[in-house]
């Protein structure tokens, strides 16, 4: 479903800026991947372009037989909504926004009336297990619960991969934990094809295939026979 050929990225702010030198990738639908490797070696860069947040200059992307390339910002968009749902290390929810109305923001893009669209989001909150907290504003949430907040609305758009950067982060390991064993969860039950940047071990270990990323090159691809999540 996300082929990747021989792509290439430079950033061109000062000193041209070579991140990834020719990177191969193939992902199925209902993996779930780990992308690894150290500060600086261009696992955002990678994440970006796989979300179609940013464009690439050599080599080719296909998403589920899509060319994605060069694209307007306005069919960027349109994919971006049906395709792709984003977690991030910081969550990125509408301070000024409840749960409820976080969740439901992807399906007013998608055009859906309010009243779907809240009944949508409770469900999918539900789901997350914070339904009780659906009317909290974000900074009146935990990590953790706002992690959750964060898939929820990932999910909501019934997108066909989930990206995530970092997804732990910025959280204890206990509520690390939690958040892997739920990305797992999903995973099963949905057959939801999950990338996950990070440079934690553990996060690493619960995952099916490990894709170690060093200096804008893969390195060693690892198959995981048996995911742990153990923190
Ligand atoms: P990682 O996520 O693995 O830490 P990144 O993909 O964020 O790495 O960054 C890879 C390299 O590209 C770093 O040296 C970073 O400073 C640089 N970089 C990232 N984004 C930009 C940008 N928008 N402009 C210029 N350089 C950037
Ligand atoms: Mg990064």
């Amino acid at each position: 479903m996300i082929s990747i050929r021989n792509l290439n990225k430079t950033y061109y702010g000062g000193a041209p800026l070579h991140v990834l030198k020719g990177i191969n990738l193939e992902v199925n639908k209902g993996e779930f991947i780990a992308i690894m490797g150290a500060s600086g070696s261009g696992k955002s860069t990678l994440l970006n372009i796989l979300g179609i947040l940013d464009n690439y200059d050599t080599g080719a992307y296909y998403l589920d037989d899509t060319l994605i390339s060069n694209l307007t910002e306005t069919k960027a968009a349109v994919l971006r909504n049906r395709k792709i749902g984003f977690v991030f290390q910081s969550f990125n929810l509408i301070t000024f926004k409840n749960a409820l109305e976080n969740v439901a923001l992807p399906l007013y893009y998608k055009g859906v009336r309010r009243k779907k669209r809240n009944m949508m989001a409770m469900e999918y909150l539900d789901k997350m297990g914070i339904a009780t907290h659906a009317h909290h504003l974000p900074n009146e949430l935990s990590g953790g619960q706002k992690q959750r907040v964060a898939i929820a609305r990932a999910l909501i758009a019934r997108p066909q991969v989930i990206l995530a950067d970092e997804p732990t982060g910025a959280l204890d390991t206990a509520t690390s934990s939690e958040m892997m064993h739920l990305l797992r969860q999903i995973n099963r039950d949905e057959e939801m094809t999950m990338l996950v940047v990070t440079h934690e071990h553990a996060v690493a270990d619960a995952t099916d295939k490990v894709v170690h990323i060093r200096d804008g090159v893969i390195g060693e691809i690892k198959v995981n026979p048996n995911p742990v999540i153990r923190f």
